[in-house]
């Protein structure tokens, strides 16, 4: 519905669906500007209800507690692309919601998702969609090795299985509980990038630059930005497949598309989030406006400002791992030493349970250069026990060829 893009002014109250870190830094970021928050989230002590005023602790399709929403809220926005789509409308019918409830359901749902690159000419991988139930015997045979990928509720590479050969399809499927899924083609990748944009009611569009990301387990370990192997043809070519995916969704809000650069230079979009990333956490500390701000810049029809990137940085995701010795019992990593480091930036979450693979948090280091932002965060590395990352970003893969076909091909120009 569009409505609300008269400017909302600090001292009402911005309402937020789930109660995740990144609700908590929403939360944090509109607080600093004067604005109240309300989260809907039923867990009583998700990250971002301990920092809220208003915690409704409720479940996302509870009638009193959306009312309850719509009535105290002067606009709301989602930290987590799983509500369900009923709760959106009914929402949208009554206050003003970013993104809309069709971003959203888009978002959701990997199918749909690979049918808007295709839809907008940006190019993604090799896939086919299997839906619950169909024959999958007439699979394209240059699908394998692939990975199969449910259509919806996947994250940190949950909800994924490598299949090899056609053989196996039946098995994985069975495997990820005979859902619709998507089959992809195993890539070639050289690295991994995202692009963290903002986009306003009014067209307004802002980009930060791509960073580069490093997954190990199919969960994000770290970003760099700049990243080290990202050429500035590259990185164009991101923003503005980026610009063309808010575009043609006509999205308001802040937007995260994630990239393959596969080792003969291609770029294929990978996935879309319909709000802050993982991957731009980096921007509280390194940028003149973070994806936090733009957030709420957004809701509130206030200005996007271009973010101004004034430090070199590495985030290091803080996984749950870090509190279990070789023996695997509970500890705590030593973060006197950690906060003794210039220019590192400790951000935790408030959970209280570590568990294995849980983002428990995550710690910025920032530096005047990329080299000593590096440097930083390999010594970060060495207090908390993680796995150094010297080769997986090395700077000799910058050295690719150009994409084929030039690097704007497709997409819109953007306004920056
Ligand atoms: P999630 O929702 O879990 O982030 P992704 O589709 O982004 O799901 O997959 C997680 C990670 O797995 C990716 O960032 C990448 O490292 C790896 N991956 C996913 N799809 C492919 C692919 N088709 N080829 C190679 N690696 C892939
Ligand atoms: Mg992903």
């Amino acid at each position: 519905m569009s409505r609300g893009a008269a400017f909302i002014p600090p001292g009402a109250t911005l309402g937020v669906l789930g109660g995740g870190q990144l609700g908590r830094m929403f939360a944090q970021a509109a607080q600093s500007a004067g604005y109240g928050v309300a989260v809907l989230e039923a867990d009583e002590a998700a990250p971002a209800a301990q920092v809220t005023g208003i915690h409704l602790a409720a479940r996302y399709d509870d009638p009193l507690a959306l009312d309850q929403l719509a009535r105290d809220c002067a606009a709301v926005t989602v930290e987590f692309e799983n509500i369900p789509a009923a709760s959106l409308q009914w929402l949208d019918a009554r206050v003003p919601l970013a993104p809309a409830p069709q971003s959203v359901a888009i978002c959701q749902d990997r199918a749909q998702e690979k049918a808007l690159f295709t839809r907008l000419g940006v190019p993604c991988a090799p896939h086919a969609v299997l839906r619950a139930g169909s024959d999958g015997s007439v699979v394209d045979a240059d699908l394998f090795p692939g990975i199969l990928k449910t259509a919806r509720l996947g994250y940190d590479g949950k909800g994924q299985i490598s299949v090899a050969c056609a053989a196996d399809l039946p098995a994985a499927r069975a495997a990820l509980g005979g859902v619709d899924c998507v089959l992809e083609k195993r890539l070639d990748l050289a690295y991994e990038l995202s692009v963290v944009m903002a986009r306003g009611r009014d067209g307004s569009t802002v980009l930060f630059a791509p960073q580069q990301n490093l997954h190990r387990n199919g969960i994000l370990f770290a970003s760099f930005s700049p990243g080290p192997a990202i050429t500035p043809e590259i990185a164009a070519a991101a923003q503005n497949a980026a610009g063309a995916v808010a575009q043609g969704l006509d999205y308001v809000g802040v937007l995260c598309v994630e990239f393959f650069v596969l080792r003969d230079g291609r770029l294929l979009a990978n996935e879309i989030a319909p709000r802050p990333h993982n991957s731009g956490h980096h921007t509280i500390d390194s940028c003149t406006v973070s994806q936090f701000e733009l957030q709420w810049r957004a809701l509130v029809n206030a200005p996007l400002l271009a973010p101004r990137q004034h430090s070199a940085t590495v985030m290091l995701n803080l996984l749950g791992d870090l509190w279990f010795d070789a023996a695997g019992h509970q500890r705590e990593p030593d973060w006197a030493a950690v906060l003794a480091q210039p220019g590192a930036h400790l951000h935790l979450y408030g959970k209280h349970a570590p568990r294995k693979g849980r983002k428990m948090g995550h710690l910025t280091c920032t530096a005047a250069t990329p080299d000593e932002a590096r440097q930083a965060a390999l010594h970060a590395c060495a207090i908390l026990g993680l796995e150094p990352f010297q080769d997986e970003t090395a700077p000799s893969l910058a050295v690719l060829a150009a994409p084929e076909g030039g690097v704007s091909s497709f997409g819109t120009a953007v306004r920056n």
